[in-house]
């Protein structure tokens, strides 16, 4: 079915994802090649990458959006975009973490970038065009296992009933819109310049004073100029 968007897995957020970005057909993110390119689906290529056959550059549908350049898988991603907007951002960094089955700090970083990027967007994106709206099959359950298992399915499986445990008292047909409309509004935004996370100055800090002296928020340094 085309546009369907499930989130149980990480091969099937790569194709949900797909469908909603690449509409014509994947696209060379490198030098825009629309035929001479073909997913890679050997044991060692990672799920949803694809090889342009025109630059030799491989590339995934990630490229360009938010989830780019981030170490946790797409339906992690996916799934606490869910789990946030239906609860609108309300869940705890520990909570989330506990139902995505990532570290508190993993959990507070996707928080802090979907926070940032819904924020971002809210004043150039539009809305999901209601006309293309996929059929919701967001939170179906679990399809029956496949065999012969692949690999991560136990990891998937248990994190996919965490998900839709924890959205029993949250979700709604119109929190599916709402995660449709900021999926959206996240993937029409230009890539972030860098593979640094916008989180938070306090992160910023955490990180630089591991190697360096923290460096003063441009804020601080302004009072300072005028107070002088
Ligand atoms: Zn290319």
């Amino acid at each position: 079915m085309p546009y369907a968007v499930r989130l149980h897995d990480e091969r099937a957020a790569f194709l949900s994802l797909e469908a909603l970005v690449w509409r014509d057909g994947p696209v060379c993110p490198h030098c825009q090649e629309r035929s001479r390119v073909g997913r890679l689906s050997g044991l060692s290529s990672s799920i949803g990458t694809w090889k342009c056959y025109a630059c030799r550059k491989p590339f995934t549908v990630r490229h360009g959006t938010i989830f780019q350049n981030s170490h946790v898988p797409l339906h992690v991603w996916l799934q606490g975009l869910y789990l946030l907007i239906s609860s609108r951002q309300r869940l705890s960094s520990q909570k989330l973490g506990q139902i995505l089955g990532v570290s508190v700090r993993t959990a507070w970083h996707l928080k802090g970038k979907i926070a940032a990027g819904v924020a971002a967007s809210e004043d150039h994106a539009t809305p999901f065009p209601r006309e293309a709206r996929p059929p919701i099959e967001i939170r179906a359950p679990l399809p029956e296992a496949t065999s012969p298992p692949q690999p991560g399915q136990a990891v998937y499986r248990a994190r996919y009933e965490r998900f839709l445990h924890a959205l029993d008292n949250l979700a709604s047909p119109c929190s599916d819109i709402a995660f449709l409309d900021a999926l959206n509004r996240l993937l029409s935004q230009p890539a972030q310049p860098a593979p640094r996370s916008p989180v938070s100055i306090g992160e910023q800090q955490l990180q630089l004073s591991l190697f360096d002296e923290p460096e003063e928020p441009l804020e601080r340094q302004r009072l300072k100029d005028v107070s002088s």
